[in-house]
């Protein structure tokens, strides 16, 4: 007999959205948070683009109430890590670190992306005091302001192009002379007379720590090594995110970058195991996304086990 119907891992909006939906469908579902608990949200102040806050909403002000609400409705909550998990036999068999492994009779994977940072040091230190990994979250701080944004792919052009909006100038620091993006996102940006390029060079150090806001970069020239400051006031690190998938290589499919591969809803390559989120999502990455497919999960896994009795007894090879 598995210990749960359904187990879900991640905290974020997806793991929250799925763990309401299925406490609410009487699955009574166990929500696995890590030490990390709440997702990206965590890291950033104002949310002015989740629908039904006119005035928006702290990040971990909202992720508090999604984790009531979910409560609320008989979600079970366990703090821990998962060092992992075996999708290989049924019962699934999730392992945290210091516990008896749970089993499950299904799996919703909502373990997210992390944004990757510059690792500079002062970037962590400024992270929501004028350094931020998500254009859409915080553009609307800068208004009027001049800020820089790092990273030559799709998603540093998207950010600098959406940054015009707001921001009265957008450098784009680039580590070499050629951009990785699509040329269709590089000839909008090139041709943005609001987005000047520094290319060959990187961001060797964000000030001002010290009065805990963004006064300016100092860019280093990779060709010349020559440094010099350039005066802002915000920096968007936009160097890609890396899909918290790590537990899950070779158990289930996975595409080139390391997302989870999700098809007819959230369903993944393994039966009765179901994705949700960011891990599976380099697209929208919106908070607002990411809950719409836990919601999704949810839903995929009730029907899926209307089909499946608690029983299942003795681990069973998975064959499919
Ligand atoms: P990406 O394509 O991996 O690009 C990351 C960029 O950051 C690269 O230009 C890379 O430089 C740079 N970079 C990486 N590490 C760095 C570091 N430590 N310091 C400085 N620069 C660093 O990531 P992405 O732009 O997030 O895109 C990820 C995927 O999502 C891609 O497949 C992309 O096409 C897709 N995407 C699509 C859209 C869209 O179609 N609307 C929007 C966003 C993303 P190098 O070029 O030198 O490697």
């Amino acid at each position: 007999m598995a210990d749960r119907r359904v187990v879900i891992i991640g905290s974020g909006p997806a793991g929250l959205t799925a763990a309401l939906y299925t406490a609410r469908a009487s699955l009574n579902p166990l929500l696995i948070e890590g030490l990390d608990a709440g997702g990206q949200l965590m890291l950033t102040t104002m949310v002015d683009n989740w629908p039904g806050y006119r005035d928006g909403i702290m990040g971990p002000d909202l992720m508090a109430e999604l984790r009531a609400q979910a409560e609320r409705f008989g979600t079970d909550m366990l703090t821990g890590n998962v060092v992992s998990v075996d999708l290989r036999r049924r019962p699934f068999t999730v392992t945290l670190s210091e516990r008896a492994p749970i089993t499950t009779d299904a799996l919703i994977i909502a373990t997210g992306a992390s944004a990757r940072w510059l690792e500079i040091g002062s970037d962590r230190k400024l992270s929501g005091h004028g350094v931020s990994t998500c254009a859409t979250c915080d553009g609307y701080f800068f208004r009027g302001k001049p800020i820089a944004v790092v990273g030559g792919g799709d998603s540093a052009m998207e950010e600098a192009t959406y940054l015009t909006r707001f921001a009265s100038k957008v450098t784009v620091v680039h580590r070499r002379d050629s951009l990785r993006a699509s040329k269709i996102m590089q000839d909008k940006a090139l041709a943005n007379p609001k987005i000047e390029f520094i290319w060959d060079s990187e961001i060797a150090d964000i000030h001002d720590v010290g009065k805990g806001e963004v006064t300016g970069v100092v860019v280093r020239n990779l060709k010349t090594g020559q440094l010099r400051e350039v005066p802002l006031d915000g920096v968007f690190i936009a160097i890609g995110h890396t899909p918290n998938t790590g537990l899950f290589t070779g158990q289930i499919e996975l595409d080139a970058n390391g997302y989870i591969v999700t098809h007819d809803g959230t369903r993944t390559s393994v039966p009765g195991v179901f994705a949700a989120g960011d891990v599976q999502d380099h697209i929208y990455r919106q908070a607002v996304t990411a809950a719409g497919s836990g919601c999704m999960a949810a839903i995929d896994v009730e029907r899926y086990l209307d089909q499946v009795p608690h029983h299942l007894g003795e681990a069973q090879q998975i064959t499919a």
